[in-house]
């Protein structure tokens, strides 16, 4: 049988590097940026007629395209992200698309271009028959695996997300899921007094210091987990990198720590602060603030019976597949959506499992049910 046209697009998605360079300078420019891809993706949508532009800066676009129907029932943004992981660890040519066992592997092809893959291909499909029945805003954003800003220069160029639902396209399976931590991210900083290691006590050592925070941050971890969600779990607390000292015969004047910490749905900046801060204090470490403390992406958590889970349900019981809810352990652009104002789900085709992973693949017949799912859907099926 011959592919697919989304197994087509895929194909020609993951030959085109988008790779997130996550702050490092030492991966090739040839295969960083998403300038490539939105490109690639813009031509797509101009070439079916649908108004479609980038924004952000040139070499980290995001693309917008909006296509309207003569009779819609409401506006659905579908929102893909463009980058993908770096490939140092890839066992397989990350850039290669190869179709074997009914998988087709590469980079990116489960983390998320098979769902960008089976929007375009069901679009195709809807309005060559003329029965769009919902206006659909595109939106492939840049850096979701790193710092959302592609989310952010989107929502800045609509005034809000312009959108009524939004879905998000990350592997669940095609699971509809409506739950799923948030991620924040804190930097601590320890400051004491440089000296000659002879004579340590003439100093004081921001090290020492910072350890004393690593231990009152883990009792801070304990704690979170006595709070509960019912379909989330508990809150974690991870410190991941620490640095400080000059060396072996300074005492140190600076040292710093970042540590991750995942969010439960009523859990925000203020609040995640608030109790570092506060076990900092209880444990009597004055040398030791908090210098950033950033929520990177929020929390998403939308009612089961909400337009989008009713709106995906239906569509995917009209396309003849198993409409199944869920929640994830890892955090989406979809928090953000919600957080300016539209109930969003995150659903598409593969699994979290492969996604990252040395050999990255998606399933095809998922992505064809997803192109399926998206043509019942962009057509309001019944
Ligand atoms: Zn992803």
């Amino acid at each position: 049988m011959p592919p697919s046209a989304a197994i087509r697009h895929l194909r020609d998605y993951v030959a085109i590097p988008s790779v997130n360079p996550m702050g490092r300078d030492d991966i090739a420019a040839e295969i960083t940026g998403e300038a490539r891809y939105a490109n690639h993706v813009l031509e797509q949508l101009r070439r079916l007629h649908i108004d479609a532009e980038l924004v952000g800066a040139p070499d980290r676009p995001s693309v917008v395209g909006t296509v309207r129907a003569a009779d819609a029932v409401d506006t659905v943004m579908v929102a893909s992200h463009l980058d993908t992981v770096p490939v140092d660890t890839m066992e397989i040519d990350p850039f290669d698309p190869r179709v074997a066992e009914g998988r087709l592997y590469g980079r990116g092809s489960c983390d998320t271009k098979g769902g960008m893959a089976a929007l375009v291909a069901a679009l195709e499909r809807v309005l060559s028959r003329g029965r769009l029945r919902r206006n659909v805003i595109v939106v492939g954003e840049a850096d979701e695996e790193l710092g959302s800003r592609g989310v952010n220069d989107v929502l800045a160029h609509l005034g809000g997300p312009g959108a009524d639902w939004v879905l998000a396209t990350e592997p669940t399976e095609l699971r509809i899921v409506t739950h799923h931590k948030g991620i924040a991210v804190a930097e601590l900083e320890a400051v004491g007094k440089a000296c000659h290691s002879s004579d340590p006590g003439a100093g004081h050592n921001a090290i020492v210091e910072l350890s004393r925070a690593v231990l009152a941050l883990s009792d801070l971890a304990r704690a979170l987990e006595q709070r509960r969600d019912p379909k989330l779990g508990a809150g974690t607390l991870s410190v991941g990198v620490v640095s400080g000292g000059q060396a072996p015969n300074i005492v140190p004047d600076r040292a710093r720590l970042w540590m991750d910490r995942r969010l439960l749905p009523d859990e925000d900046e203020k609040q995640v602060r608030g109790e570092i801060e506060e076990a900092l204090a209880k444990a009597g470490i004055d040398a030791v603030h908090v210098a950033r403390c950033r929520v990177e992406k929020p929390p998403l958590g939308t009612a089961p019976d909400a337009l989008p889970v009713r709106a995906c349900e239906r569509a995917l019981g009209a396309a003849g597949l198993r409409a199944e809810l869920g929640t994830v352990a890892f955090g989406t652009d979809a928090g953000l959506f919600e957080l300016a104002g539209a109930p969003s789900v995150v659903m598409g085709p593969g699994s979290i499992a492969r996604a990252h992973t040395a050999r990255e693949y998606v399933e095809v017949d998922q992505v064809d049910d997803m192109t399926d799912f998206f043509v019942a859907l962009l057509e309001d099926a019944r």
